[in-house]
């Protein structure tokens, strides 16, 4: 059983076969962490998925991309009428980009950021967190509040962060890069063996030999399996045993 620790089924680009993705899913054993980034896609992942939970774990979300358009109040109001179908909080996070490119106040992105770990710590949820040029600040935050198991998804620190990130018994995830980035698995190597999860943040697409289509666990995941196999010197089997208990560590499920 391999588990994508972070993509986002609820995007538009897989509505025309979202039905055939659950499907396959189900017949290769893998377990999806699907995040949201608003009400909206949180509503329409609970329409999506509540069927679905053997293969769909559910973390809904604000991302910091929409701290600045989205109604907390509304979304905390989902978020408790349908708390029994949740599995986690994410995507929630920070961004150090968004302010100057899309005109998103980084105070107002703190404020939501705030919000989303009160939510987890209330729920007892696990969390995935974006922390794009954000991470310092993240992890300055973090110690406030109890939360249950967090995921730095799409680990981009420094090997001093993620020394840091490591002493706080954080989880970081590797995506399909680890294939042909020799940074990835630089940091790879420096990760506990018992703290790193794979994932494939689709639809984000990857060059090299992923030609730019959409991320799909069903298609990607194994890849990196491999790669953090060759990686870690292990067999992929072993990789994948691995990679099996952690997520189950994560969720607090057994998967
Ligand atoms: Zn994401």
């Amino acid at each position: 059983m391999l588990c994508d620790a972070h993509v986002h089924l609820t995007d538009t680009e897989y509505s025309p076969y979202i039905d055939h993705v659950v499907t396959s899913l189900r017949a290769m054993g893998i377990v999806a962490c699907s995040v949201t980034v608003d009400t909206a896609t949180t509503l329409k992942s609970f329409a999506l998925f509540d069927s679905a939970r053997d293969v769909i774990k559910q973390f809904v979300g604000i991302h910091p991309e929409f701290a600045a358009t989205e109604d907390f109040q509304k979304f905390s109001k989902v978020f408790k009428d349908n708390i029994g179908a949740i599995d986690g909080v994410g995507e929630i996070g920070l961004d150090g980009t968004y302010e100057a490119e899309r005109g998103v106040a980084y105070e107002k992105q703190k404020q939501v950021f705030h919000a989303m770990l009160a939510l987890a710590e209330s729920a007892d949820k696990p969390v995935s967190i974006h922390s794009r040029r954000a991470l310092d600040d993240v992890l300055e935050m973090l110690p406030s509040y109890h939360i249950k198991s967090a995921l730095l998804h799409w680990f981009a620190g420094s090997k001093k962060q993620l020394a840091r990130s490591m002493d706080m018994g954080l989880y970081v995830s590797y995506g399909p890069a680890l294939v042909y980035s020799d940074d990835k698995k630089v940091m790879l190597k420096n990760t506990r063996k018992d703290r790193f999860l794979v994932e494939t943040d689709g639809p984000v697409r990857y060059s090299h030999c992923f030609e730019n289509r959409p991320a799909l666990p069903t298609s990607f995941l194994a890849s990196v399996v491999a790669s953090a196999a060759a990686t870690l010197g292990l067999a992929y089997d072993e990789a994948a045993g691995m990679l099996q208990s952690n997520s189950g560590s994560f969720l607090s499920q057994q998967l």
